[in-house]
């Protein structure tokens, strides 16, 4: 264990008195309901405070207790959650409120191992509602968490590797102070957010500068340690805008399970290895729907990046070979819509670009 960490009663006052004057406001910290305390969780993996803040209140205002949200329509979760992106996260938090109600008579539960038994809630999770919303010891490690505290103690293990992941959950249990797990939990949070900050820590402002090792050792911008990082694969994608003599265009709504799960789409898929874009086109819209196309004019090529791969999407103007009868195959559903109708069909980035764009053509 490091050696500033006979330290720990100190760091951990410190830090709430910091806390006490220097508290960030939000929705969900006025009243810690357990919901509100999970639904801003679920929408903070991996996202960005300033963007989840209005989705946080269009959520509320529509969902405003669990039970509403379990008796919700799953396209009616997906569309408030449009443009959030890991859209996982909308249909755990939607499967969670359903087995909340089914599994624990509607009362979100309160152990870290019930807790995890929810879709969509892992470690970190379970704790931070636990402890912010229950009063639990127990402590969380976030990204930011993870930061502080790799300064603090100065570790020098890749920050996601196992060893360190061991070493900072552990010190992040011997720091926290007995009945007051949620207010220390949230003070970390909002020191590596406000004064700890991934780039050019304002350590002058720090109220743990005086136990903090990597900051005596004047190495704070050293850490974390980061992994080299592999660079991601790229992949070239084909979509078809089918268009019928009547003007309505074919919408495909993806499998539940996966990637942009249950969204609505442009169909489509990968260019394999020796195929052009037009015949990996031809032979998706062939294994998605059973359906023959005839392959026209480019549309538009899209560029996007996720998490573990980027693709460029090229869009082909699509018409269907006569006689040619599209069937949910490999997709979950199909629909006919005129473009000002896409609107209600719940879509990622790309897929809602390529609509607006046909909107603003046929109008
Ligand atoms: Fe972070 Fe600097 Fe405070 Fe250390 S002294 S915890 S590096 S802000």
């Amino acid at each position: 264990m490091p050696s500033n960490l006979s330290n720990a009663p100190k760091i951990a006052n410190q830090l709430l008195d910091w806390y006490s004057q220097n508290a960030r406001e939000f929705p969900w910290r006025s009243h810690p309901e357990p919901y509100s305390v999970l639904v801003s969780e679920i929408m903070l993996q991996q996202t960005r405070m300033e963007t989840v803040l209005p989705y946080y209140q269009r959520w509320m205002s529509a969902f405003p207790t669990l039970k509403e949200l379990s008796e919700s329509d799953l396209q009616e979760v997906l569309t408030l959650w449009e443009g959030l992106g890991f859209y996982g996260r909308a249909r755990n938090l939607h499967k969670a409120a359903k087995l909340v109600l089914s599994d624990f008579n509607g009362q979100i539960p309160t152990t870290l191992a019930e807790l995890e038994t929810l879709p969509g809630v892992g470690r970190y999770t379970a704790a931070a509602v636990s402890s912010i919303a229950f009063g639990a010891d127990e402590a969380a490690v976030d990204g930011n968490i993870r930061r502080v505290l790799s300064r603090l103690f100065n570790i020098e293990e890749p920050i996601r590797s196992t060893q360190a992941e061991e070493s900072l959950w552990g010190l992040a249990e011997v720091l926290l102070p007995v009945g007051k797990a949620g207010d220390f939990n949230q003070a970390l949070m909002d020191l590596g957010s406000l004064v700890c900050t991934p780039k050019k820590p304002v350590c002058i402002r720090c109220p743990l500068q005086k136990y903090c090792t990597s900051f005596g050792l004047g190495i704070q911008e050293e850490r974390p340690v980061r992994a080299e990082k592999k660079p991601i694969p790229h992949k070239l994608v084909a979509a078809a805008i089918i268009r019928r003599t009547d003007g309505l265009f074919l919408l495909a709504q993806r499998p539940e399970n996966g990637l942009f799960g249950g969204l609505w789409e442009f169909p489509g898929g990968k260019k394999e290895n020796g195929e052009t874009l037009q015949e990996a086109l031809v032979r998706e819209i062939q294994e998605e729907l059973s359906a023959e196309i005839k392959v026209g004019e480019e549309f538009g090529s899209y560029q996007h990046t996720l998490s573990h791969f980027r693709f460029t999407l090229y869009a082909f103007h699509c018409t269907l070979i006569v006689g040619s009868q599209p069937k949910a195959i490999e997709v979950k559903d199909f629909v006919w819509v005129k473009p000002h109708e896409m609107k209600t069909y719940p879509m990622g980035k790309i897929d809602r670009l390529i609509a607006e764009e046909l909107l603003s053509e046929t109008k």
